[in-house]
Parts: structure tokens; sequence; C-alpha cells
């Protein structure tokens, strides 16, 4: 019998770069018993089912011949158009180019593709969302670490980076309801970025995942919007339509876009038609004006029911922020407590989440960690609260 072929010799060296493995493990599931704040998953409550298979089967029905080909790298026309109107619906301006996307994780790594060399400089908030840090590393970028406060990036130290040489050709910045950390960038730091950003030659590269899923205050002005030929959007339909989609877009100066419409020619070539009809469509049909308020109350009542536990059993000097929307609270440990040592004990008790280290570029974030509260309910969040204040509790 010939022994079985060994392959493991034969990855790129950037297969080995990305990292990740660590946090994926703590991702694949929880044993039965364990209330999870672990993955940044819609809840499944929020997908129209009812509007979607409708829709579904009068595309199907009118339209196969679109619906179910191939469609131009870019997207449907009638699609960038729909995103289009949307784009200046929602944000006040009307993109000079925008590309749909299969999600917004493609659209970083089409930007990885399109822009970066290996060395590279880049910059990133600290911390920042793991997925981009993989890509960024995948690309062989020199990653760049800014740090945050409780109002996000602190502009001002990244202007001393700037000053004292960094000469990143990119910053990557997640302005509202931050993965991981919840925070939101004020206007006063989005004018003042905007600003050095254009002076330094940085292009920003902005990602709204969570943007529309506001409970709390307005959003503010995207970067975007403030300055639309200095910064490329990435968008993505995952939170607010429904991830098995796998669509999102890309919108920003013409000549940004139409590389990464090059760089998607070499991937997936475009993203599902079917998908795409169904986002304008459900959109047309002013699906998302109805069903979108539901799902922003759903998560705020879910984040209140967590507040109101943490609150409760969190003993003195752990802190926590207060997101105004989406899925996500960050809470720091009074220092030496270890969130990766910690993370046994929690399971052990019967909750899951997230150790903080892994979403920083840099060796920071020993003591910090991530809880979602999409997934559970009411009742689950408050229980899963309790229960995790009694485990830092113990262990003080
Ligand atoms: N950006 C952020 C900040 C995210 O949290 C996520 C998903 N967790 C994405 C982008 C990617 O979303 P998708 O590829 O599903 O559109």
């Amino acid at each position: 019998m010939s022994t079985r072929a060994d392959w493991s010799g034969l990855f790129a060296h950037r297969a080995g770069l990305r990292g990740g493995e660590e946090l994926a493990a703590i991702l694949a599931g929880v044993p039965d018993g364990v209330l999870p704040l672990t993955g940044g998953f819609p809840n499944a409550s929020t997908f129209a089912t009812d509007v979607l298979g409708d829709i579904a089967a009068r595309v199907l029905r009118d339209e196969p011949g679109l619906a179910l080909q191939y469609t131009p790298v870019e997207g449907i026309a009638s699609v960038r158009e729909y995103l289009s109107e949307r784009q200046e619906a929602l944000q006040g301006v009307r993109p000079e180019a925008l590309m749909v996307t299969s999600g917004g994780m493609e659209c970083l790594a089409l930007v990885c593709s399109a822009l970066l060399d290996p060395g590279d400089a880049i910059a990133v908030e600290g911390p920042t969302y793991l997925g981009a840090l993989m890509a960024f590393r995948g690309a062989e970028a020199d990653v760049h670490e800014i740090p945050m406060d409780e109002d996000g990036l602190i502009v001002d130290a990244f202007a001393e980076q700037l000053e004292g040489g960094l000469r990143p050709k990119l910053l990557y910045v997640i302005p509202e309801y931050q993965n991981p950390t919840g925070r939101t960038l004020p206007l006063e730091r989005r004018e003042a970025l905007v600003e050095l950003c254009r002076r330094h030659g940085v292009l920003i590269l902005e990602d709204v995942a969570y943007r529309e899923l506001a409970w709390g205050a307005e959003p503010l002005p995207t970067l975007w919007s403030l300055a639309p030929d200095a910064v490329v959007q990435a968008g993505t339909f995952s939170k607010i339509f429904f991830p098995g989609v796998r669509l999102g877009w890309a919108a920003g100066p013409a000549e940004v876009v139409e590389q990464l419409a090059a760089a998607k020619a070499n991937t997936d070539q475009c993203a599902s038609a079917l998908g795409q009809r169904m986002v304008e469509e459900y959109g047309r049909g002013g699906h998302f004006e109805s069903q979108l308020p539901r799902a922003c109350e759903l998560y705020g009542s879910h984040w209140r029911a967590l507040d109101g536990a943490l609150r409760a059993s969190m003993p003195d000097g752990v802190s926590w922020t207060q997101p105004t929307g989406g899925f996500l609270t960050w809470v720091e440990l009074p220092a030496g407590l270890d969130a990766m040592e910690l993370r046994e004990a929690a399971v052990e008790a019967g909750v899951a989440f997230v150790p903080g280290a892994p979403f920083y570029a840099s060796d920071s974030g020993a003591s910090t960690l991530r809880l979602s509260f999409s997934a559970l309910g009411e009742a689950d969040l408050a229980e899963a609260g309790r229960r995790l204040g009694s485990v830092i509790a113990d262990s003080l």
C-alpha cells in the first residue's frame, strides 16, 4: 500500500503569514450549555425570509438569463445604478465610481491585490478587524498600529507618526461601531483625519460594515462623503440583508475602483448575479426601510440586556465600551489579568468570549476581550453577562 502523499512543503511563503489559527479555533464552536458571546453574526430573525422567497421566485421566473448568468466584473449595470442612488440617498454624494464585490471582505482582498506590494507600509486602528489584519499580513504589508481611545482612532497620534516619517500607502479604519471595540469616531476627528490624510497623500480605506445598524444617535457623515476623491469605501450587505448572499460594494476614486475591478477579474470574476438582483429588488421595493429599524431595535435591546448584566455583576476595575449601534462591546480587565487564560474558566462557567490580543497588529491587548450580543436572546445575554462577571470576579 502506498503512503499518503505529503503536500505540506508546497505552500507559499505568504500562506504562513496570515495568522488567526488560534482565533479560528476559538470561534469554531462552543460545547453544549455554553452561551457564546463570540461570533459577530447577524441575528437570523432579521432575515426577511418571506420577502426574500418572493423576490427569488420572481427573479428566477422572469429573468433567468440575467439572474443565473455571469455578470460584468464590476456588477450588473442596474444594480450599480441602484447602489449609487442608495449611496447618494444615505450619504449625500453620488459615487464617481462604484463596483459590486463579493462581500466586504473581498473588497479588502482586492485592495491588497491592487495596491500593496510586499513591505508596503499601511496603518490600522489598534485593535482592528481580524479579517482585515489577516488580509494585510497575507499581502506582506508592514502593518502599523494607531492607538485608539474611547472615541476611536487618535488622529493626533497618527499625525505624530506621519510627522515622524511613517509613509503608509493607506489607512484602514472602521468609523462606526468598530469591530472589535464598538466605538464610533466623532465628527471632528473625521474631519481632522480626512484633512491629515490628504496632506500626507494617504489613501483612506473606510469600512462601513455596521454603519446602518444604529440604535442610538443618527449616523455621522462617512469619511468617503467628506472626501470622495481620497477615500475608498468598503461596504457589505452581510449585516443588513444576509451574509449568505456574499455581496458588498467598493465606492471611491475612479482610477482606484478600476484597479479593484481588474483585480476581481483575477479572482471570482463577478459577484453572484442572483444575489445582486435580489438586493436591487429588495432595496427598490423599500424593504431596507421597513426591515432595518426592526433589526436596529433588536440589537439595541440585546445591548441593554447585556450591559445591564455587566453593570450588575462586573467587579470594580473592569470597563467596557458603550456602543450606539452594531454587535460588539470591548471589555478591559484590570492590568495583569490575561483574557486568553481566563477563557477556559469562562467556558467551564458556561460563557464564551473572544480574547482581544489577536485584534492587535502589535503584542498589546492581553487584558482585553470582545463580546458580541447579536445572536443570543435577552435572557441568555443577561445570564451570559452574569456568568462572565463572576468568572472575572473569581480570578481577581
Ligand atoms: N468588515 C468588518 C468590520 C466586519 O466585521 C466584517 C464581517 N465580520 C466584514 C468587513 C466582512 O464582511 P463580509 O465579507 O461578510 O461582507
